[in-house]
C-alpha cells in the first residue's frame, strides 16, 4: 500500500512514491508518556514561539516533549527546519534548506537566559549546502551563549560534517561542555538507515574532539529495535570506547509514519537494563539507557552524574599514583 501524503504539507518528499512500511506493532506498556499541558510547559512554547526558535522536541515528534517542556527543557535546533539528508528514522523536514539567520546564535542565547537553563543541549540539522556544514553558526552560537548566560553548562549535539575539512576543528575550539554525535544504529543497518552517512567516519570524529581537546566531554547514542543483533551493539560499544567517549546512550527507535523505517522490535526494560551494565562495564563514565531515551532527555542531571564520575576516577587515579 503507498499512503498519499498531501504535497502541501509533505515533510519528506524522497519517501513519497515509496510503499509503506509495516505499521509498528501496538506499543508495549512500559512506552508510557505525560500528555503535555502543565503551565510550564505552555511557558516553553511561548518562549520557543516568541522568539521564532525551532526545537527537536517538536521537529523529531519526540514523546518526552511533555515532561521536558514541563521542566523548561528545551533542545535548540538551529540552522533553519529543513534537513539535506535523508535518515529512514527522522521526522525532521528534508530538503533545500534556507539561508542561515545570523541573528539566530544570540536569540538561543536569549532563551537560555530567559529559560534560566543550567545545561543546554543545541542541535542542528545537517547543511551540507553549505561549505562549513555550519560549524561557524554552531561555534557562534556556543559563544553567544557563553556570554550571555555564562552559567550554563553547552551541549552540542552535532551532524557529521562529512566532507567539510576544518568544521570539526571550528566547533571543538569553541569549548562546548559535551561534544554529542550520534551513531544512530549499528554499521549493518547503515545503508538502510542512515545511508549519507559513514560509521566508521563518525567514531573517527569522536576520536578527534578527543585528540583535540580532553576536557571535553564526547557523547554518542544509538536507537534499537531497527533490526540489530546483540553482539552488534556490543561491538559498537567498543568501537565508541576505543574513540575514548564517556557517554552512551541507548533508547527505543519509534516509527513517526509509514514512509519510515518499521519497528523490528520493542526492546524491552530488561534488556536495556542489561545494555546498561555492559556499557558501564566497558568504562563509559556515563550511560542513560531505556525505552524513552534520547539524546537529550535528562541531559542537565546525566552531564552533572559524569562530571561526578570522571572527578572520581581522577581522583583514584591521583591516589594510585
Ligand atoms: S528528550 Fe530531548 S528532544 Fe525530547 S523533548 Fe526532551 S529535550 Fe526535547
Amino acid at each position: 500500500m503507498v499512503t498519499v501524503l498531501d504535497q502541501r504539507t509533505m515533510r519528506h518528499p524522497e519517501k513519497a512514491h515509496r510503499p509503506d512500511s509495516a505499521r509498528a506493532p501496538k506499543k508495549p506498556d512500559w512506552i508510557r508518556v505525560r500528555a503535555p499541558g502543565s503551565p510550564v510547559y505552555q511557558e516553553t512554547m511561548d518562549l520557543v514561539r516568541s522568539k521564532s526558535l525551532v526545537t527537536v522536541c517538536e521537529e523529531a515528534g519526540c514523546p518526552n516533549i511533555g515532561e521536558c517542556w514541563s521542566k523548561k527543557h528545551a533542545t535548540f535546533m538551529i540552522m533553519g527546519d529543513t534537513c539535506t539528508r535523508a535518515c529512514a528514522f527522522c521526522n525532521v523536514r528534508t530538503g533545500r534548506p534556507e539561508a542561515l539567520d545570523a541573528a539566530e546564535p544570540q536569540k538561543v542565547a536569549d532563551a537560555v537566559a530567559t529559560l534560566g537553563l543550567e545545561h543546554v543541549v543545541v542541535t542542528s540539522v545537517d547543511r551540507d549546502d553549505l561549505a562549513d556544514g555550519g560549524a561557524n553558526h554552531m561555534a557562534d552560537t556556543i559563544r553567544a551563549i557563553r556570554a550571555t548566560a555564562p552559567g550554563a553548562t553547552i551541549e552540542v549535539l552535532t551532524p557529521d560534517f562529512l566532507r567539510k575539512p576544518g568544521a570539526l576543528e571550528t566547533v571543538v575550539h569553541a569549548k562546548p561542555d559535551v561534544f554529542n554525535h550520534n551513531l544512530e544504529t549499528v554499521p549493518s543497518n547503515y545503508l538502510r538507515v542512515r545511508p549519507g552517512a559513514r560509521y566508521y567516519h563518525s567514531i573517527r570524529l569522536l576520536d578527534r574532539v578527543k585528540m583535540l581537546n580532553p576536557e571535553i566531554f564526547t557523547k554518542s547514542g544509538i536507537m534499537v529495535g531497527l533490526g540489530e543483533q546483540r553482539n552488534e551493539v556490543l561491538q559498537l560499544m567498543d568501537d565508541l570506547r576505543s574513540a575514548d567517549v564517556d557517554f552512551l546512550t541507548i533508547g527505543q527507535y519509534l516509527q513517526p509514519t509509514r514512509k519510515h523505517h518499521p519497528v523490528i522490535e520493542y526492546v524491552t526494560p530488561k534488556e536495556f537494563g542489561a545494555y546498561k551494565t555492559i556499557a558501564f562495564a566497558k568504562g563509559f563514565l556515563m550511560v542513560a539507557s531505556s525505552p524513552l531515551t534520547r539524546s537529550s532527555y535528562h541531559a542537565g542531571d546525566d552531564f552533572a552524574k559524569m562530571r561526578q564520575a570522571r572527578a572520581s576516577k581522577l581522583s583514584r587515579v591521583a591516589e594510585a599514583d
